[in-house]
């Protein structure tokens, strides 16, 4: 039921913005809206705080079919419930969730402060501060690569409350938009996933009350390193979608188009061609769903879930391009959708957590399995 209401909401209110959204480098407001008063920025959410009290296999299937139509609809909605829901849910006190969960179930979402210009990969490099002063940290730093910062009513910031301590002084905060010293810079320029705002954030001697500590002090590390690792099945779900959407774009145009007087689709070239990335995408489909499942049972799933993100965004880069290829000449350019799955599909191989990233992990837990 979940999935028809979010492909309706996709073709009907997101598809025919999807050209202009991408060209203005914006979320339209009515796509940002859309998606809280449908509930999809709040899967998991609670009822009591006005969420959809789902799980999160839901939370991916809506995900995956946001991305059928835009990824950067798709990583919205997939940030605010893998990330931001999930960090108040799991870690935020009464008085925490009592104050933000309702806001961002209905009203705006919340940012992921970790990356910094010199902290990507190594993301526990930080330079960002938290000083202690009285009851209250005083932040220092800058956050780059911040996705929905110009919407996000509010921010969970990886800082350093102890740098001696190295990466066990990292700390969750909750800093509001509009604490004094909190400033977003500029947006980038970037090659897809345009209607996505992804800034620069800056904390300049901002003061928190020591009651905005998210968990516990010194356990930010511990709390970025669950949350991407279950954050990397949502962007596994997305690059599926993605893929899905390229391929659903394709096929009727190869099926209507003549060549030598044959469809372009009669050919065993193009239909095999079409078979492969149709059964890519099916495999990517199933790790991405295993990986939700084992997290779901409470199995052991951080593998399969590096497996799933690492593979489906590959997938996804092969399908798209493979689509751009069938459709010729057309695929090339703005008058299809292809082109722009090809330029958002890239994405997937980079944030939380590059392919390489995904399999130091794969591999680190594989020498573990062997071993033991
Ligand atoms: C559109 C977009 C949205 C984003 N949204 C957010 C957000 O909301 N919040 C947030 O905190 N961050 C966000 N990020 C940041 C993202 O998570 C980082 O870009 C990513 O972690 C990679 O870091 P980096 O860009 O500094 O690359 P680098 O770490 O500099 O990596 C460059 C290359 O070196 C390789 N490399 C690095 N270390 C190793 C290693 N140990 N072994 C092998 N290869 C290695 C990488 O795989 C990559 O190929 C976003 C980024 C983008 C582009």
């Amino acid at each position: 039921m979940m999935k028809e209401t979010v492909a309706k909401f996709a073709r009907e209110k997101i598809f025919p913005l999807v050209r202009k959204m991408d060209a203005e480098s914006n979320m339209d407001e009515s796509v940002y809206r859309g998606m809280f008063d449908n509930g999809f920025m709040a899967i998991e959410v609670e009822t009591e705080y006005g969420g959809c009290g789902s799980t999160f296999f839901v939370a991916n299937l809506v995900i995956e079919e946001l991305a059928k139509v835009d990824a950067s609809v798709s990583v919205t909605c997939d940030i605010q419930n893998t990330l931001i829901n999930t960090l108040f849910r799991n870690l935020g006190t009464d008085e925490q969730k009592d104050k933000y969960l309702p806001k961002l179930a209905a009203e705006y979402t919340g940012s992921f402060c970790l990356s910094e210009a010199e902290a990507g990969s190594d993301a526990f490099s930080m330079k960002t501060t938290a000083v202690k002063d009285g009851s209250h940290f005083v932040i220092n730093g800058s956050k780059m690569w911040i996705s929905s910062a110009p919407h996000s009513g509010v921010f969970l910031v990886m800082a350093n409350a102890n740098p001696s301590a190295g990466y066990k002084g990292i700390t969750c905060f909750i800093v509001d938009a509009g604490t004094p010293g909190l400033s977003i810079g500029k947006k980038e320029d970037k090659l897809g996933l345009r209607a996505s705002n992804t800034c620069s954030v800056h904390f300049d001697n901002v003061r928190v009350p020591e009651e905005n500590i998210l968990g516990q002090l010194g356990q930010g590390y511990k709390y970025a390193i669950e949350m991407l690792n279950e954050g990397r099945i949502g962007i596994g779900a997305q690059m599926v979608g993605l893929a899905q959407g390229c391929l659903d774009s394709t096929v009727p145009y190869i099926l209507q188009r003549k060549q030598f007087g044959k469809r372009l689709f009669d050919f065993q070239a193009m239909q095999h061609t079409v078979a492969y990335l149709a059964t890519e995408i099916e495999a990517a489909r199933l790790l991405v769903y295993n990986s939700a499942r084992l997290k779901e049972a409470g199995h052991p799933f951080i593998k399969q879930a590096a497996m799933a993100k690492l593979y489906s965004s590959e997938v996804a880069t092969r399908v798209t391009s493979k689509c751009i290829e069938l459709m010729g000449g057309v695929g090339f350019t703005k008058d299809y959708p292809v082109e722009k799955f090809y330029r958002d599909c890239k994405i997937g191989t980079i944030y939380e957590g590059t392919s390489h990233i995904q399999l130091n992990t794969i591999a680190k837990l594989l020498e573990k399995d062997y071993i033991s």
